[in-house]
């Protein structure tokens, strides 16, 4: 099961929207980080918006990194993306869950707390391009819309929503970012910006079983566009035991048998476990297998 990306513009070439249906990609974050509902929410956000930047980059080698660090019990979230919005995360805490907020909502920017934003463009450059906005609000969709306005000078709009169902799994979630492009005309500014009022329950849109394409012409309502592509994207994570095996390559022999003799003394079986961060597959190297990576 995948997400689908939908990618159009409108007909006078003043904005571009990305929309996606995420429900899939945070339904494997849950699989993967059991994450509770709070946790859930932010996670799947940073996911989403993530997989929409990442759709945005040019070149198949090109990938993107968003950070959120902020001082809340949530710690750090991350989230990588390929060039066509396969994306994979974490959180630091995936336990995260504090009191819901007055309005009966998850408080995901009470979790965050306040912090910083960062995100990393690889495009095969020799120096990535970096940009780090603080957070404005910690909700997520608010602080990279300030971080397109301020880091990209890109004025754009961003909704992003997750909602989670009484069994923890995700019942909806998905996101849309419409953004102006140079000399965009100022009446479909305008009703850019009226719209943009429509999408602050977007998750509840996916909920309904709107499309992309229906929430597209939420947000561009009497605006005509056109639609370019519809991609598939997944949570895909791209580690392997080979990446593992030249991870470990890098530390000499004697630090990782320094480390074998450290799990001995602590009483624990003499090998070495390398969980990764992304999917939680463990990796188990035993004195045998390290003497075989050299
Ligand atoms: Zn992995």
């Amino acid at each position: 099961m995948s997400s689908t990306i939908l990618r159009a513009m409108t007909a006078d070439g003043s904005a571009r929207i990305h929309v996606i249906n995420s429900k899939e990609i945070v339904n494997r974050a849950i699989a993967y980080h059991r994450t509770a509902p709070t946790a859930t929410a932010a996670l799947g956000r940073l996911l989403t918006v993530t997989s929409l930047m990442g759709c945005m980059l040019g070149e198949k080698t090109d990938s993107i990194t968003v950070t959120i660090e902020g001082d809340g019990d949530a710690g750090r979230l991350l989230a990588v993306s390929d060039y066509i919005g396969n994306v994979r995360g974490y959180i630091q805490n995936p336990d995260v869950d504090p009191p819901l907020k007055s309005n009966g909502k998850l408080d995901v920017s009470g979790a965050i707390g306040h912090g910083m934003l960062s995100v990393v463009k690889d495009m095969g450059g020799e120096l990535p391009y970096t940009g780090a906005v603080p957070l404005v609000s910690g909700e997520i969709a608010e602080d990279i819309a300030t971080y397109f306005a301020e880091s990209e000078q890109v004025p754009t709009v961003c909704a992003l929503g997750v909602l989670v169902d009484k069994d923890l799994s995700c019942r909806a979630a998905g996101g849309v970012i419409v953004q102006l492009l140079p000399f965009a005309a100022p009446d479909t500014v305008d009703l850019i910006e009226r719209n943009a009022a429509e999408l602050s329950r977007v998750s509840s849109l996916f909920d309904r079983g709107l499309s992309n394409e229906e929430i597209a012409q939420i947000a561009l309502k009497d605006i005509p566009f056109d639609v370019f592509d519809e991609l598939d994207v997944e949570y895909r994570c791209n580690c392997s035991r080979e990446k593992t095996d030249a991870a470990l390559r890098s530390l000499s022999k004697e630090k990782l048998y320094e480390l074998l003799a450290e799990q001995v003394a602590e009483g624990k079986p003499e090998q070495l476990e390398v969980n990764c961060r992304f999917c939680n597959e463990h990796r188990v190297y035993d004195k045998k297998a390290i003497d075989k990576l050299f």
